[in-house]
């Protein structure tokens, strides 16, 4: 075996950074034989290992390939080796056969098995020996590459429209916000403690939140902003900056998952993020890791698949698939935390877990409102057939469509309005101060008592016979009166003249003759 190192002109090919991705990528390092070893001086022999991957997850199995090429006749092994580059510790050792009648390629798959572990980088060394004489192992040829090993980077999760991530922690430079926690009986106190409150999703600083304080001894406490971009109503502390810099002597706990502040220190607000992905849906969902643990991710989605799929074909309309994130309370700084952008996103507010406590169940909580918000994303797909302000018709007919499709309970479309008007006596009340919900719903409310509010119905009027431009969210206009009755009638297939003068809306007095009024 003397000499063979010299004989050896190992060239180690290394995989460059940016190829690292690249399949097919081989090591290559060529033989000088060993003078005297062999009998001709053409010959050579060449080694190749490569892998289909250079990058593996943890637990797939890590694949690759030896080619031998030689010039001549050849017994040999192949020794392949797994070493891992942090430990030098080898994890894989494994000897193949080879045999060449002639000068010839052969190619001989592995498998590294167990897969190592994550987060390190492993060298593979593939060395053929020689084996024509039983002790005369001459190492022939010996080539090398790596891979790694690592975990899946955690994909950046969507925000809805009103949130980012942080770019550093201050958020930009802004300010953050202050609040002081004082007991109840001293609300001006000087509190002496404080944390830094930072919200994250799946370990990056999001720009706003919204959480409770809480008192877990039950005594009152008051919260005051002292500074910066925010606000704060009782104990819920809105911040539309971040981190929020929160002072008290008081021991108490933050947001709905009482979060104990790291005095002193930083407390991290920390929230993850679950993605499924179907044709309907690509559905994100944010938590705390402490709840939703069971099968609630899974459900959510199969649900909004099931009302995107049943929407979507009662009103013959296909908008595209849709992208969906269901939120905690914590990220819903702005409105309810329920919308549409009628461009293929919903964001839903699934609430607390005291609140869902109090409806049964997250999804009593959600689905009738995702079901309300998909009908918005059908309706941005017609509205060229609703000229005019259509804002109270697009509100009424997704509460109205959700609930004739029975995904919303009749009691959150009708009969009290969201300002306690009973739309069981009409929609004058409403004219006083139009709420867009209520002026909506009160109309449909009618056919709906008429015994008129079936599927076909709502995805009628949604896409109606005649174009018509109206005020839907004027009451007391003749207009909107006659628009209700042509659009109502021929979605109902009947005069529907009635539903609108139980709504009070003053009109033309028939179908027929509300057509004449507005020229059609
Ligand atoms: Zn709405």
């Amino acid at each position: 075996m003397r000499g063979w190192r010299n004989s050896l002109s190992g060239r180690t090919h290394r995989v460059p950074a940016n190829q690292i991705a690249m399949a097919g990528f081989a090591a290559v390092v060529e033989l000088v034989p060993r003078p005297g070893h062999l009998l001709s001086n053409q010959v050579a022999y060449e080694v190749e290992a490569s892998y289909a991957e250079q990058e593996y997850q943890p637990d797939e199995a890590v694949t690759g390939e030896v080619q031998i090429t030689t010039s001549e006749p050849l017994v040999g092994r192949v020794r392949v080796v797994a070493i891992d580059e942090a430990t030098g510790l080898r994890v894989y050792r494994e000897l193949f056969s080879v045999r060449f009648r002639r000068a010839g390629t052969k190619r001989i798959p592995f498998t590294i098995v167990p897969t190592p572990a994550p987060n390190n980088s492993y060298r593979v060394v593939a060395t053929l020996f020689s084996l024509d004489a039983p002790h005369d192992r001459t190492r022939l040829a010996k080539a090398t590459t790596e891979f790694s090993v690592h975990a899946a980077e955690t994909p950046i999760a969507p925000l809805p429209f009103w949130l980012s991530y942080c770019a550093d922690p201050t958020c930009g430079g802004q300010p953050p916000l202050a609040v002081n926690v004082c007991p109840e009986t001293n609300p001006s106190c000087s509190p002496s403690r404080q944390t830094t409150v930072v919200p994250l999703l799946d370990g990056r600083q999001i720009n706003q939140v919204l959480f409770p304080i809480q008192n877990p001894n039950g005594t009152g406490v008051t919260a005051t902003l002292v500074s910066g971009s925010g606000s704060v109503i009782g104990s819920l502390v809105l911040s539309r900056t971040s981190p929020v810099i929160l002072k008290s002597d008081v021991d108490v706990t933050l947001s709905y998952y009482n979060v104990s502040p790291v005095w002193g220190g930083t407390t991290n607000l920390e929230f993850v993020s679950v993605t499924l992905t179907s044709a309907e849906v690509v559905t994100t969902v944010y938590r705390h890791p402490t709840f939703l643990v069971n099968d609630e991710v899974t459900q959510l989605h199969e649900q909004s698949r099931e009302i995107i799929s049943g929407e979507s074909q009662i009103a013959g309309i296909d908008p595209g698939q849709m992208h969906a994130i269901f939120m905690p309370s914590e990220f819903a700084t702005l409105g309810e935390g329920n919308f549409s952008t009628g461009n293929l996103n919903i964001f839903m507010n699934y609430a607390n877990p005291p609140y869902i406590d109090a409806l049964g169940s997250i999804y009593a909580v959600v689905m009738p409102r995702f079901a309300h918000e998909y009908v918005h994303e059908l309706f941005s797909e017609v509205a060229q057939s609703h000229p005019g302000n259509y804002d109270c018709l697009n509100e009424g007919l997704a509460d109205a469509f959700a609930f004739a499709a029975g995904f919303l309970p009749e009691q959150d479309f009708g009969p009290v309005g969201l300002r306690g008007t009973d739309f069981n006596q009409g929609c004058a009340a409403i004219t006083q101060d139009p709420e867009i919900h209520d002026a909506g719903n009160c109309p449909f409310w009618q056919v709906h008592r008429l015994g008129q509010l079936s599927q076909s119905f709502v995805a009628s009027v949604l896409s109606p016979q005649h174009v018509i431009a109206f005020d839907s969210c004027n009451l007391t206009s003749a207009q909107t009166g006659n628009a209700l009755i042509v659009l109502f009638s021929e979605a109902a297939g009947v005069d529907m003249t009635q539903a609108i003068d139980m709504a009070e809306i003053p009109n033309a007095g028939s179908y027929e003759a509300a057509k004449q009024a507005l020229g059609l």
